[in-house]
């Protein structure tokens, strides 16, 4: 392939792009297909001979798009959004074609200024106080990791890494409930053991950790031998967008000497709107926070941001230095991969750069506005209707709603229908013991008219 070629085909795929995206209205949101139809479409052994890439695209059509989840979909109100806005997918476009590996500061300088510019830039944005220092993981499930790490290696006083766990202190790590598993992952990952992750009691409304029972829990396990090491807390938990109380909570970490991360990989993004940073007061004391542009920014997957309050426990946990990593001679600088679990990093930076130059904090805080009226419309629609119950209040864009009177089994049923129609795509959930459908507002695209149609099917499937 050469470069005149690749000048035909990029400005081809452009345009094929462009006609996908404007079509999606029209398709179902998920792929109606059984198990195998996609792998079935294509050769069972690789070509022998190059064929080139024309006639490339026709193939995507036919073998790929109707096997696709439709994430950029108006009507996708599954999980949580993953969206990928036109300036972030060409940035990524010319990410790809500079293709750094930013490693090290003298690998890319400018992919290493421009992430430390860019995550202090959204620092600014989201109201974060200066002095925490910003890193772009690959998930937010790396960032908890990375922040587990953290809190084993800071309580056995850097001797885990060295020495392995046996032997040492049986440590202990917290969070609430309504934590995301991938809490759960970075305890098992980290040796540290799915039984010393401690699941704390929520409480009120938000569903926030019971700041009481954790001080008591932490206590009690002093007295138990166990060492406590850290908190996770969470501002929009995955289920119901629960919140916890962070000024209580990270009070107790700071009193206890425990090291502290609060995930807010969904909800962080609506932290660029002032009104809503309330569900996030006391932030400021985390050690360590998360959030996922790649979510509710429209900053194209992958793009966790990562905060520290000081970076030095977690590069102090992470580097490693063969003599070829030392970067002798100069300073001043950072060494972005020494501050995660992989060594070797893409130009995310460039994503974030194109969205925020393309939208500005303005335009992004119109469309996270948007959605949250929206959502919040329509629970109260629904609210109004009696075979509905509103199972969990908005928390920003997401509510949790039944069929009154249904039991799991029928829920099971309701989602599937609604999810077969093909018009919207929605999550179950299970809250309070029961099934419930999650709704989530997030698509870049979706419009007020969207969420009205789910409302619309919503009801026409209920029977
Ligand atoms: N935390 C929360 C609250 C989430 O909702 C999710 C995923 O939806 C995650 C963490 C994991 O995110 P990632 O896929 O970036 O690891």
């Amino acid at each position: 392939l050469d470069w005149d070629e690749f000048t035909r085909l990029g400005a081809e795929i452009a345009e094929w792009g462009a006609a996908y995206h404007r079509s999606l209205p029209d398709r179902p949101v998920r792929a109606p297909l059984t198990p195998g139809a996609v792998a079935a479409r294509f050769p069972k052994a690789p070509p022998e001979q190059g064929q080139g890439l024309d006639g490339v695209l026709a193939e995507l059509d036919d073998k790929v798009v109707p096997g696709l989840t439709h994430w950029q979909h108006p009507r996708f109100f599954a999980y949580f959004p993953a969206n990928a806005t036109p300036a972030s997918m060409l940035a990524d476009f010319a990410a790809s074609i500079l293709a750094q590996q930013c490693m090290l500061w003298q690998t890319s300088p400018a992919g290493t200024e421009v992430e430390t510019l860019m995550l202090d830039w959204l620092r600014q944005g989201l109201g974060l106080p200066e002095g925490f220092h910003g890193v772009i993981q690959d998930s937010a499930s790396s960032a908890t990791l990375a922040a587990v790490l953290v809190m084993r290696e800071r309580a056995l006083n850097w001797a885990g890494n060295q020495q392995g766990l046996p032997g040492q202190q049986r440590l202990r790590i917290y969070a609430s409930d309504e934590v995301h598993t991938s809490v759960d992952r970075a305890i098992w990952v980290a040796g540290i053991g799915a039984d010393n992750l401690v699941r704390i009691p929520t409480q009120g409304p938000l569903r926030a950790m019971d700041p009481v029972a954790l001080k008591a829990q932490i206590a009690n396990d002093r007295a138990a031998g166990y060492l406590p090491a850290g908190v996770v807390a969470c501002t929009g938990g995955t289920g119901t967008g629960a919140c916890d109380d962070l000024r209580a909570v990270l009070a107790v970490a700071r009193a206890e000497g425990l090291y502290s991360h609060v995930d807010a990989a969904w909800a962080g993004a609506a932290m660029i709107c002032p009104e809503f940073r309330d569900l996030w007061q006391g932030i400021e004391a985390a050690d360590s926070l998360v959030l996922n542009p790649h979510k509710w920014m429209g900053v194209q997957f992958d793009f966790s941001a990562h905060y520290l309050k000081d970076p030095e426990p977690l590069v102090k946990t992470l580097a490693i230095q063969p003599e070829y990593l030392k970067t002798h001679g100069k300073d001043g600088f950072i060494n972005y991969s020494e501050w995660s679990v992989p060594l070797g990093r893409r130009f995310r930076a460039l994503k974030l750069w194109f969205v925020l130059r393309a939208y500005g904090l303005e335009g992004l805080r119109a469309v996270i506005r948007d959605h949250v009226r929206w959502s919040q419309a329509l629970a109260e629609e629904l609210r109004a209707d009696p075979r509905f119950e509103i199972v969990t209040e908005p928390v920003l864009s997401l509510f949790t709603v039944a069929l009154r009177g249904a039991d799991d089994a029928a829920m099971i049923e309701y989602v599937n229908r609604v999810n077969e129609d093909g018009r919207i795509y929605v999550t179950q959930g299970r809250t309070g013991g029961r099934i419930v459908v999650r709704f989530s507002v997030g698509s870049f695209a979706c419009t007020e008219a969207d969420v009205q149609l789910a409302g619309q099917v919503l009801k026409q499937m209920a029977g």
